[in-house]
């Protein structure tokens, strides 16, 4: 049995607002294996979701790809590659919303740059939602610890997880 297979989804809560963040298992196993535990470079990618609102279920997070530029605490992505991507994607309804990557740590926590690119990102996008998700996966042993947050281009807001909401929302 794949370890993914014991994921559960994850929920996330946006302040001031009804949405509510779900990752995916099969977003989960793709954060799973780009885990940094050893000494592999940064992985990242872009997230997508469909909307059943109030719940945006992302759905696809994308691989690293071998053109992107990746160190062991930077990780810049081939942006024409993820525009293509983006136009993609959206034709089979799956909304880009956001970006990931990894960090060598276990309590991941967004750095200055991290911050500034995602002002950037959203200023830069088209995007449905008023907000831009940023996802930073830390490097412990089990379930991994995520840095889930919102950002618009001027504040952003750290999700806090709703304890068991996965199963609560499996069993309806
Ligand atoms: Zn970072």
């Amino acid at each position: 049995m794949r370890q993914g297979e014991f994921l559960n989804e994850r929920h996330f809560a946006l302040p001031r607002s009804a949405h509510r963040v779900v990752l995916t298992r099969s977003i989960l196993e793709v954060f799973l294996t780009y885990r940094q535990q050893g000494s592999e470079p940064e992985a990242g990618g872009l997230l997508f979701a469909e909307f059943d609102f109030p719940l945006i279920r992302i759905v696809e997070a994308s691989h690293p790809h071998a053109t992107d530029q990746r160190w062991r605490t930077l990780f810049i992505p081939n942006r024409i590659l993820q525009r293509r991507l983006i136009k993609k994607l959206f034709k089979h309804g799956r909304h880009f919303v956001g970006e990931w990557h990894t960090h060598p740590e276990a309590n991941p926590t967004p750095s200055g740059l991290d911050l500034n690119s995602m002002v950037d990102a959203f200023l830069k996008s088209q995007h449905e939602l008023n907000y831009f998700i940023m996802i930073i996966v830390g490097n412990g042993a089990k379930c991994p610890e995520l840095w889930v947050s919102a950002h618009d281009g001027l504040n952003f807001h750290r999700l806090h997880e709703l304890q068991g909401a996965g199963r609560l929302f499996d069993s309806t």
